[in-house]
């Protein structure tokens, strides 16, 4: 049987496996974390829980929107969709926004990282997760993949790589010998060359209700160059967060970030709650406790070219992901793996 390997268990790689479910393959996702879902991701803490990735998701395409409402359980899908967000200019001044045009916008009740959950438990494939691949190579036929503890199972005929475009360059790297196919080179330029913004999330939790203006869900940047991208409330999903709490995500924009990446995002805590409360316009006082994450690689800049593309599969080597779309989606993403998983099934 066919034996396709798909390398990251986020929406790109788990809609893949999804897409190829009921195929004659036999699929198995390789996942470096211990979780599902990617950037799309959610914590929990003291019975709350915090998208602090992907803040919710969309579908761009009918069959996006068909695999999440028709396809997928629907228990525990919230649409947040008609929740106010406003906005904040460059000198701090809060714009209140036209109604939101609430065209579906989703999370899940028990946070954004059930998609993944959901899409593995309908996939047929075998997911094998704290499992970092760490070098490809082309083999006779198809592709040999290792990990720091050497090489994992057999080779497979086709490789899918979903990763932020850096970290696919730096595996598509490992895969460049002398004897390597001329596809392979063109392949890493073109993954080498796509560029990804960086940002901090900072998550502030409090004991107490935080006042938000006309109960809004949150408050996103109008000009890229404040130190701020956004500021949500997750009490204002349902289900996330206990009642009487306030629990904060703030993101900081890429322009800000992108100096300040290789410092512990820590150090900069007082500066982010300084600036947020600047924006609410009120004293906040020192949170009940706080969380941090650095996304180094958040959101592409720009898309991978479509010869890069078009090289990598006539090797087997197939790339799906906000690496392919060139902007970061959820949605996106997954209508890209299910594309991915059309063509394998033409090819298979
Ligand atoms: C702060 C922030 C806010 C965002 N806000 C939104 C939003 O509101 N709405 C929206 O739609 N999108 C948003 N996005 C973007 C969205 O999260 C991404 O576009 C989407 O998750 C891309 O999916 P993907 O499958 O391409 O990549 P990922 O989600 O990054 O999945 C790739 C997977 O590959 C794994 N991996 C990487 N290297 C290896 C390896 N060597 N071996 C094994 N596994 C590996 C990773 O652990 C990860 O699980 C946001 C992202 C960030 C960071």
């Amino acid at each position: 049987m066919t034996k396709i390997g798909i390398v990251g268990a986020g929406p790109a790689g788990l809609a893949t496996a999804y897409g190829l479910r009921s195929a004659s393959v036999d699929v198995t996702v390789f996942e470096k974390s211990r979780g599902f879902g990617g950037r799309a991701a959610t914590r929990g803490r003291d019975g709350h829980r915090y998208d602090h990735g992907a803040t919710s998701f969309t579908a761009p395409t009918p069959r996006v929107h068909r695999l999440i409402t028709g396809h997928l359980p629907t228990a525990g899908l919230v649409d947040i969709g008609a929740l106010s967000v406003w906005e904040f200019e460059t000198d701090g001044t809060v714009v209140r926004t036209e109604d939101p045009d609430a065209s579906p916008r989703w999370t899940y009740r028990s946070g954004i990282s059930t998609l993944g959950k959901l899409l593995s438990r309908q996939s047929d494939a075998t997911i094998r997760r704290e499992t970092r691949i760490t070098r490809i190579r082309p083999q006779e036929e198809g592709w040999g993949l290792w990990t720091e503890k050497g090489a994992v199972a057999e080779a497979c005929d086709a490789l899918v790589l979903t990763p932020p475009a850096p970290q696919t360059a730096t595996l598509l790297r490992t895969a460049r010998t002398e004897e390597a196919p001329d596809a392979v080179h063109t392949l890493s330029e073109a993954v080498r060359a796509v560029r990804y913004a960086s940002q901090f999330a900072y998550i502030f939790a409090y004991d107490h209700p935080v006042d938000r203006p006309d109960h809004l869900y949150g408050l996103r940047a109008a000009d890229p160059e404040h130190p701020l991208a956004w500021i949500g409330f997750e009490e204002a999903k349902p289900g996330h967060v206990r009642e009487g709490h306030s629990v904060m995500v703030v993101h900081t924009s890429p322009s800000w970030t992108a100096d300040r990446v290789d410092t512990d995002p820590l150090s900069f805590v007082s500066e982010v709650q300084g600036r947020v409360a600047d924006l609410l316009g009120q004293d906040l006082p020192d949170p009940a406790w706080e969380d941090t994450q650095r996304w180094r690689y958040s959101v592409p800049q720009d898309p991978i070219a479509s010869a890069g593309r078009a090289a990598g599969r006539e090797i087997g080597l197939f790339l799906a992901g906000d690496a392919v779309t060139g902007r970061g989606g959820v949605g996106a993403a997954l209508a890209s793996g299910l594309a991915t998983a059309d063509r394998l099934r033409r090819g298979a």
